[in-house]
C-alpha cells in the first residue's frame, strides 16, 4: 500500500509529466525553474452563498454582470479547496435560462447587419461544437481563417487551442467554442466597445441554451464582456469568476501564445484547474 509521501510524489510526478508533454506540445523547448511550487497561496476569503433566482433573458446590450468579490481562488489551490470555494460563490445576477435552441438563436442572427462589421466579413461565425459540453470556450472574434470557413478558432491560434484543450484529456470536438463577434474586425483590430455590445447579447443567449457549467474566457476581450472587471487578463488569470451562477476560468488567449508563448505555462496551470474541477464533480443536469 502506498503511504502518503508516495501518493504526493506520484502526484507530483503525474503532473510534471502532464505539463512537460503538454510544453512540448506547444513547442517549448526550455523551462526555467522556479520557486512557484513552494510558494502555493491559501485561497482568499469569499462572501456567503445566496440563493439566485432563475430568469428569462433577453437580447439587451447592458453591461455583463459577474460576482462581487473576484479575487476568490489561487490558481495553486486544491481541487477539493477550488470545489467548496465555488459552492461558497455569490452569483450577482440572477441564472441564465431559455428555452431557445441555438437554431433558433442563428436563424435571428441570420446575415446580421446590426452593425459596421457586416461590411467586412465573408460570413458571420456562430458558436460551433457540442452543445452537450460541460465546457465552453469563448474568445474575441473570428480572423481571416474563421471568415473563411464560418467556423470559430480554426486558424493558428484555433490550433494552439485543440493542442490545450488535449492536453487536458480532451477532443476538440467534445467541447464548445465562440465568440464575443462573430464578424471578422477589418485587420484582425480588437471590436470596438459597440460592436461589442451589439454582438453580445447572441453569445448570452447561445449560453443560456448551452448551460455549460465551465467558460473559459480567453483575452480581455472576452473576460471584460462576460464580466465586470477592471483589471486585464494578468491579474484575473487563474481564479475562478461567477457569470450568472456559471463558472468562469479567465486565462490568456492563444494568439497571445503564439506572440508569448512563455504565458503557456501559467495557462497550463489554469486548464489544470478546469480539468481537475471537471474530473472531481460529477456532472450537473442541464435541465
Ligand atoms: N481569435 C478569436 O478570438 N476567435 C477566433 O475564432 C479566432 C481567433
Amino acid at each position: 500500500m502506498p503511504n502518503d509521501t508516495t501518493g504526493e510524489l506520484v502526484e507530483v510526478l503525474r503532473n510534471l509529466r502532464e505539463q512537460a508533454q503538454f510544453l512540448k506540445e506547444l513547442g517549448v523547448e526550455q523551462v526555467a525553474l522556479d520557486s512557484s511550487v513552494e510558494s502555493a497561496a491559501s485561497p482568499t476569503s469569499v462572501p456567503q452563498a445566496t440563493a439566485a433566482a432563475p430568469a428569462t433573458i433577453s437580447a439587451d446590450t447592458r453591461p455583463p454582470f459577474a460576482s462581487a468579490k473576484r479575487e476568490a481562488v489561487s490558481p495553486k489551490t486544491a481541487p477539493q479547496q477550488t470545489e467548496a470555494l465555488f459552492h461558497r460563490m455569490t452569483p450577482a445576477e440572477p441564472a441564465l435560462t431559455t428555452s431557445e435552441t441555438l437554431e433558433q438563436i442563428w436563424t435571428d442572427i441570420g446575415d446580421c447587419t446590426r452593425c459596421g462589421l457586416c461590411e467586412g466579413r465573408t460570413q458571420v461565425v456562430n458558436t460551433h461544437g457540442n452543445r452537450n459540453s460541460r465546457l465552453m470556450f469563448v474568445g474575441e472574434a473570428p480572423g481571416a481563417d474563421e471568415d473563411a470557413q464560418g467556423k470559430p478558432f480554426v486558424g493558428r491560434a484555433g490550433q494552439l487551442l485543440t493542442k490545450m484543450i488535449e492536453a487536458m484529456g480532451m477532443k476538440r470536438d467534445e467541447v464548445i467554442i465562440g465568440n464575443v463577434n462573430r464578424c471578422r474586425p477589418p485587420g484582425n483590430r480588437q471590436p470596438t466597445l459597440e460592436e461589442a455590445a451589439i454582438c453580445r447579447p447572441f453569445l448570452f443567449r447561445e449560453i443560456a441554451s448551452i448551460q455549460p457549467e465551465i467558460i473559459v474566457v480567453m483575452g480581455n476581450t472576452a473576460l471584460r464582456n462576460l464580466l465586470e472587471v477592471r483589471e486585464g487578463i494578468t491579474r484575473v488569470r487563474g481564479k475562478f469568476q461567477d457569470f450568472r451562477g456559471i463558472k468562469v476560468m479567465p486565462t490568456f488567449h492563444p494568439a497571445y501564445l503564439l506572440r508569448d508563448p512563455s504565458k503557456k505555462r501559467e495557462t497550463w496551470e489554469d486548464l489544470k484547474m478546469v480539468r481537475d474541477y471537471l474530473d472531481t464533480n460529477p456532472p450537473k443536469s442541464k435541465r
